[in-house]
């Protein structure tokens, strides 16, 4: 028995068609067009204000395109007044949809756990459960920042984190930093932090960036491009850039017009005191930030015993091959061509509603 079972109201009420679980951009997306076929359904999810991961991103954070190509179902991001919208601009949206459409979101509610009962699933909080005919995962990434494993690491006396609680450069004024990943965080991280400190930027590789007119925007329309040309058995067209590759946004730019723009290839181990380069140097560390990506946030579904060593779950489409009541959104392409988008997400959440209602309607609940 899970320990948290003990002190749980265990549900009482009659099955609701769906549960959704999570609330940030997947999840609302999904609520969209569930609030269409008047299914009963619930959203449940562990912040307490609206915005999921959004709540969390740096104080300078920006999306990569424009707000028309930054809007899920129904209602768009309205346009803002300069470049590209700013964190608090996608909070603000996802607030104001949440409240257009006035969904049934329980919020400050973790779901812990998910039972196999007759019929369907029973999900579990701290100290409630709910029961439903099908569940959707949309729990996102944010929450399972991921550090790779460097030798020597636990000797290193200096600052560790995550840009999953990175906030800004305030306070690392002439520190010496690593800043460690080759993606979008680290080259931006590195950017901004660069203009304060002795930033050291070290990627795996060199850097793939996008020509400078390159935006999400373009990127959504290649990967389009890629995924209808395979469906149709076509060859995929060969175009530069993935949704990876670093997109030249200002302050990216900027770094390049400061001459900084370039990153070393990985130290080999920690020291106390920073690190040992492939050459044998060694420099002095105060702080590192991993820009070293996430993993999908799953541990609710660890109870049901679907959860592979790659921190997936085995789904045909967005649904649960070993679990066929549940269905996935979200996490990334495995979960739906650019899921983890704004601006992608509402294929898979369309798409996955109209196979929970299939189901639902072809099945007859005891
Ligand atoms: P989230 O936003 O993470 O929401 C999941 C919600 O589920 C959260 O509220 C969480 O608290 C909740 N939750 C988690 N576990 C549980 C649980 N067990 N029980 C209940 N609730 C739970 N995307 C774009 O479209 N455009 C961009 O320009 C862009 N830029 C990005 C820049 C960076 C640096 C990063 C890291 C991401 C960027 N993204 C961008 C991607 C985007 O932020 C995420 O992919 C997006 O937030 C995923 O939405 P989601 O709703 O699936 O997950």
């Amino acid at each position: 028995m899970h320990k948290g079972l003990r002190r749980t109201r265990v549900s009482q009420s009659p099955k609701l068609d769906v549960v959704v679980i999570g609330g940030g951009q997947s999840a609302l997306t999904i609520a969209y067009f569930l609030k269409r076929t008047g299914l009963s359904y619930l959203l449940l999810d562990a912040e307490p204000a609206p915005g999921g991961a959004w709540r969390h991103g740096w104080d300078s954070l920006r999306l990569f395109s424009p707000s028309a190509w930054s809007s899920i179902a129904g209602w768009p991001m309205p346009v803002v007044a300069e470049g590209t919208p700013s964190r608090d601009d996608v909070i603000d949206y996802l607030t104001q949809y949440e409240r257009r459409y006035d969904f049934p979101i329980k919020r400050a509610t973790r779901v812990t756990h998910v039972e196999l009962i007759n019929g369907g699933l029973r999900l579990f909080s701290d100290d409630s459960s709910w029961d439903a005919k099908t569940v959707i995962s949309a729990t996102g990434s944010w929450s399972r920042p991921v550090i790779p494993a460097y030798p020597g690491q636990e000797l290193f006396m200096g600052q560790q984190i995550h840009s999953a609680h990175y906030v800004g450069p305030t306070g690392f004024e002439g520190k010496t930093i690593l800043v460690v990943g080759g993606g979008n965080s680290g080259a931006q991280i590195y950017a901004e932090v660069s203009k304060v400190s002795q930033a050291i930027w070290v990627t795996q590789e060199p850097p793939k960036f996008l020509p400078d007119e390159v935006d999400g925007r373009v990127l959504f329309e290649r990967a389009t491009a890629r995924l209808k040309a395979l469906q149709e058995g076509r060859e995929p067209p060969l175009l530069e850039g993935g949704l990876g590759d670093i997109v030249m946004v200002p302050s990216v730019k900027e770094a390049r017009e400061r001459g900084v723009l370039h990153s070393v290839r990985p130290f080999a181990k920690f020291t106390q005191t920073g690190v040992v380069w492939p050459s044998g140097n060694e420099t002095n560390v105060d702080i590192v930030i991993w820009c070293t990506g996430f993993s999908p946030a799953l541990d609710h579904l660890t109870s049901l015993g679907i959860v592979g060593e790659d921190s997936r779950v085995a789904v045909i489409g967005n649904r649960s091959v070993d679990c066929p009541n549940l269905w996935l959104v979200g996490y990334g392409d495995w979960t739906g061509l650019a899921s983890a988008t704004l601006i992608g997400v509402t294929r898979s959440a369309r798409d996955v509603v109209k196979q929970i209602q299939g189901y639902l309607s072809s099945t007859f609940f005891a």
